[in-house]
């Protein structure tokens, strides 16, 4: 089993590369802001909620986020392993992931951590705020504030893994099938 964590701020290309690595290695991708936008999407009450924060780009808090992403985990008994991105994003949700993914005997394989400075995040995320119809992609003050938060309270997630010896840092500066092969060159052997 392989159990990636797809690591970076906001803009540095992580839901990009999932889709290339999800192919490659036949792993189930859950971005947990793709779910929540879908949730959103079908005005759900986790939509309604997690919309009040994504708007300000604020973290939805820690409880629901985990009881969401452990409920997706849940609904795929027969994967080969998942590719997660955008989670963990505090250090209280890669503590309940690792002993989620533990107890499931099936822990963490590795961190890969897409580094990309912040002029260029937030150039990309402003040229992606064109098609991607994300209010939280249009507002630069939201952009700044996601960065911000970025910086506070998910980077420390980064040591949590280099703890475990699992965390690989990743330049996220070059063409996407260069960042691709940088990626898979990390990727253990299963
Ligand atoms: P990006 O990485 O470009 O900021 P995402 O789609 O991953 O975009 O996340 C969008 C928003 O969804 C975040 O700004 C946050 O409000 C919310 N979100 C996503 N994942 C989490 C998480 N693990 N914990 C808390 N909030 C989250």
């Amino acid at each position: 089993m392989l159990n990636i964590i797809l690591f970076g701020p906001p803009g540095a290309g992580k839901g990009t590369q999932s889709t290339f690595l999800v192919e490659e290695y036949g792993l189930v991708h859950l971005s947990t802001g793709d779910i929540f936008r879908a949730n959103i999407k079908g005005s759900t009450e986790l939509g309604q909620l997690a919309q009040s924060y994504m708007d300000k780009g604020q973290l939805v808090p820690d409880d629901v986020t985990i009881r969401m992403l452990e409920s997706e985990v849940n609904k795929f008994p027969d994967a080969k392993g998942f590719i997660f991105d955008g989670f963990p994003r505090t250090t209280t949700q890669a503590v309940a992931l690792d002993s989620f993914l533990e107890g499931r005997g099936t822990p963490v394989s590795c961190m890969l951590a897409l580094d990309v400075e912040e002029e260029e995040l937030k150039s990309r995320l402003i040229a992606r705020a064109e098609t991607s119809g994300r209010a939280d992609d249009a507002d630069p003050a939201v952009i700044q504030n996601r960065i911000n938060v970025y910086r506070k309270e998910t980077e420390p997630v980064a040591e949590h893994y280099a703890a475990q010896g699992k965390y690989t840092g990743i330049d996220g500066i070059g063409t996407i099938e260069e960042i691709t092969d940088r990626l898979k060159a990390a990727i253990p052997a299963v």
